[in-house]
């Protein structure tokens, strides 16, 4: 049966765990002007990181602050440490070292994921996340969106298909579980471009497989794009129709971390719709999950 994160992490760790999402003061080869320096056409200027903790408290402050959001609902609950903010893994070594191994210290901290980009994996970095997976499980969480080489021009992803392909076999060798984030509705996509590009992440060694919804968010690229009348959202309608249709191909040994956006309110220009989360999850609930077996 196709699992869902939640059910995972509970059969995995035996307990309810939660993700605590850090900011490790990064940035990104996007904006650092390495392959561009206007960032990908829908990344915030949080670096897809609102959530993340303040990159000028340390790792396990973050850590401390992120537990008390979720004080009321759980004393005793366990954590995924998250480095959420921008490219985790785009520092010397010897910063990453020692920012990854103060989060896997925390006694409350059960496994370290590091959101990246397949281009920002070198050797070094590969031997780190290898020493860091020996103390606590190490997941890798990279940002291919779409596998259609027009649509990762047009969004500036600034890497070729080839190179996620090498770090997920790099990875994998290592026994470092590899979680893939695509987005659904990216402009210029068919139904049929987004079913190939979860057929290919599911085939490709990838673990798990993130879900998201494209959000238009304040002070990008995509905002101007969508506010001309270049692009459009998805409605909700054929979001869930979507996303019913991938969730069918998804074999049972790929974990599904997400099925929805995960955008700051207050940054969110579009789909507005998805703003009401607890309605588009009983969507998805009754929709898309009630024939999941
Ligand atoms: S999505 Fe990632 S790679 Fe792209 S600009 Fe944002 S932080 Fe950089």
């Amino acid at each position: 049966m196709t699992e869902l994160l939640s059910d995972h992490l509970r059969s995995v760790f035996g307990c309810k765990v939660y993700k605590i999402a850090l900011n490790g003061g990064f940035t990104c080869p996007n904006r650092d002007g390495t392959a561009g320096t206007g960032g990908c056409i829908f990344c915030s200027e949080g670096g897809s990181g609102e959530f993340a903790g303040d990159p000028s408290c340390s790792i396990t402050e973050q850590i401390e602050q992120g537990k008390k959001l979720v004080a009321d609902k759980e004393k005793d609950g366990k954590y995924i440490a998250y480095f959420q903010a921008y490219t985790g893994t785009y520092a010397p070594v010897c910063r990453l070292r020692s920012l990854y191994t103060e989060a896997v210290e925390h006694p409350d901290v059960v496994a370290l994921s590091v959101a990246t980009r397949p281009d920002c994996l070198p050797d070094e970095v590969l031997e780190l996340l290898t020493d860091i997976n020996r103390i606590k499980p190490v997941w890798v969480e990279l940002g291919l969106q779409t596998i259609h080489e027009r649509t990762a021009e047009y969004i500036r992803r600034g890497y070729d298909l080839s190179a996620y392909d090498r770090a997920v076999s790099a990875l994998r060798k290592r026994n470092i579980e590899v979680i893939t984030h695509m987005i659904i509705g990216l402009p210029g996509e068919s139904v049929d471009d987004m079913l190939a590009t979860v057929r290919y992440i599911c085939a490709s060694g990838a673990t798990g497989i993130k879900l998201q919804l494209l959000h238009v968010l304040k002070g990008t690229d995509l905002e101007t794009e969508y506010i001309a009348g270049r692009v459009d959202v998805l409605s909700e309608d054929d979001y869930i129709d979507i996303l019913k249709k991938c969730v069918e191909l998804i074999p049972d040994n790929v974990v599904i971390h997400r099925m929805t956006g995960d955008g700051d309110k207050k940054i969110l220009v579009a789909p507005l719709w998805s703003r009401n989360k607890k309605h588009v999850w009983n969507r998805i609930r009754n929709e898309v999950l009630r024939d999941m077996s």
